[in-house]
C-alpha cells in the first residue's frame, strides 16, 4: 500500500487509526504506522487512548522476526452501540449495531401519519426499552429518510428530548456508509452504493468519509438523464433514470401488461406489486423477468456513467428493490461495466449485492452514529444535547 503524507495530529489522526484497524480486522502498531504514515510515538499515544476508551483491544499476538511478539489490535465490538431509524413509506425500521457494524437489535413498526420529533422520541424510548443494552453505551441516534422527508433541524429538537447525540441523513448516503463500515472496505477504495427503492439513489464514500456535495444533496443518481428526449421528470429534466428504473417505474410498466398484471395481482401498493413481480422474475416467469431485466438495463447505463465520472472501484447494490431480484440487476451491471467502463483495463470494478438490502439504510444510520462517535472528524457529525 502506498505510504501517505504524514497526517497532522488531531481528531483526523484518531479517525484514520480507527478506520485502518476496522478495515484490517487485526493489525499491529508497527503495521499501523506503515499504513497511516503516522509516527510510532503518535500511534502509541492514539492507541493508548483508544484502548482506554474501550474502542479497540489487544486481540492476540503475531510472530515477530526478532524480539517480543507483536500485539494485534482490533475493534472492541460490544463496548459501544449506535441506533439508527429508517423512515420508509409506511414503516419505521429501527436497528442497533455494535462498533463493527454488526446488528444487535432490530424492529420494524408501522408508521402512522407523517413522522415528527415527538413520534421519533417515543419510538426511541420503546426500542431502547426492548434492547438489552446499557443506555450509557448508546452513542446516539441517526434518523434517515429520503432527503425531502426529514428536516435537519430535528437533530437539535430530538437530542434535547432524548439527551443523546442525534444526526439526520439521507437514506442512500447512510446505506453506503453502513456497507462501507460492515464490509471493512479500505478507505483507499472509491466506494459507491446504488439504492433502489421507490426512487433511485446513490451514496458515495471517498477516503473513508461520505461525499455530500454543497448542500448534502450528492448522489441523486435517479436524476441522471439517460435520454435527452426521454420521459419528462417532475425534477424538470427529461430522461431521468428514475423514470425508467425505480420500483415505481417498473411496476407502472408491468401494470400496462394486463395479462401479467392480473396473473400476478399487481394492484395494491408499489412495494407489494414490485415484490410480486420480482419473485416471479426470479422464479422463471418470462414476462416478469423481461420487465425487471429492462429496468436493470436502464439502471446499468446510468450507474456506468456514475462509475466513469468518479472512477469507482467497488459498488454495492442495495435497498428494498434489490432484496428479491438483486441478481438480475447485478448481472446486467457487471456485463455492462465489463464491456464499457472506461477504467476496465486498469482495475477491476467489483459489484456486490447487499446482505441486508431492506435494512441497509437503518443499519447505515446506526453505523453513522458509530463512525461519528469513535472516529470523529468525518462529516456528518452528531448534534449533542445542549446543557
Ligand atoms: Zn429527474
Amino acid at each position: 500500500m502506498a505510504r501517505r503524507e504524514a497526517p497532522a495530529a488531531g481528531p483526523g489522526s484518531r479517525a484514520l487509526v480507527v478506520d485502518v484497524v476496522r478495515s484490517a480486522v487485526a493489525v499491529s502498531r508497527v503495521e499501523l504506522a506503515e499504513l497511516t504514515g503516522l509516527t510510532q510515538p503518535s500511534i502509541s499515544l492514539i492507541v493508548r487512548d483508544l484502548i482506554a476508551d474501550g474502542v479497540i483491544l489487544e486481540s492476540g499476538s503475531a510472530d515477530s522476526v526478532r524480539g517480543a511478539p507483536r500485539k494485534l489490535l482490533a475493534i472492541a465490538p460490544g463496548s459501544r452501540f449506535g441506533i439508527g431509524f429508517h423512515l420508509g413509506p409506511d414503516t419505521v425500521t429501527s436497528v442497533a449495531v455494535d462498533l463493527t457494524g454488526g446488528v444487535v437489535g432490530r424492529e420494524v413498526v408501522p408508521l402512522d401519519g407523517s413522522p415528527d420529533p415527538d413520534l421519533l422520541a417515543a419510538r426511541f424510548d420503546d426500542f431502547a426499552a426492548g434492547l438489552d443494552l446499557p443506555r450509557d453505551r448508546v452513542e446516539g441516534l441517526a434518523v434517515v429518510a429520503p432527503a425531502a422527508r426529514v428536516s435537519p433541524e430535528w437533530a437539535t429538537v430530538l437530542s434535547g428530548r432524548l439527551g443523546i447525540p442525534v444526526l439526520i441523513e439521507n437514506d442512500s448516503a447512510a446505506a453506503a456508509l453502513g456497507e462501507f463500515w460492515s464490509r471493512r472496505v479500505s478507505r483507499d477504495q472509491s466506494f459507491g452504493c446504488v439504492y433502489l427503492s421507490t426512487g433511485v439513489g446513490a451514496g458515495l464514500v471517498f477516503g473513508g468519509a461520505l461525499f455530500r456535495g454543497t448542500s448534502f444533496d450528492a448522489g441523486e443518481l435517479g436524476h441522471l438523464s439517460i435520454a435527452y428526449d426521454g420521459r419528462p421528470c417532475p425534477c424538470g429534466n427529461t430522461g431521468c433514470v428514475e423514470r425508467y428504473a425505480s420500483m415505481a417505474a417498473t411496476v407502472e410498466a408491468a401494470r400496462a401488461d394486463q395479462d401479467l398484471s392480473s396473473r400476478l395481482r399487481l394492484g395494491g401498493s408499489v412495494s407489494s406489486a414490485y415484490d410480486a413481480l420480482a419473485r416471479a422474475a426470479v422464479s422463471g416467469d418470462h414476462a416478469a423477468f423481461e420487465f425487471v431485466d429492462q429496468a436493470a438495463a436502464y439502471l446499468a447505463v446510468a450507474v456506468t456513467s456514475m462509475v466513469n465520472l468518479l472512477d469507482l472501484g467497488r459498488l454495492v447494490l442495495t435497498g428494498p428493490g434489490m432484496a428479491v431480484a438483486g441478481s438480475i440487476y447485478a448481472r446486467r451491471l457487471r456485463t455492462h461495466l465489463a464491456a464499457t467502463a472506461h477504467a476496465r483495463h486498469r482495475h477491476e470494478i467489483t459489484v456486490d449485492l447487499s446482505a441486508q438490502p431492506r435494512d441497509a439504510a437503518a443499519i447505515g444510520a446506526a453505523a453513522l452514529v458509530v463512525q461519528a462517535s469513535i472516529a470523529p472528524g468525518h462529516t456528518p457529525s452528531l448534534t449533542a444535547p445542549s446543557r
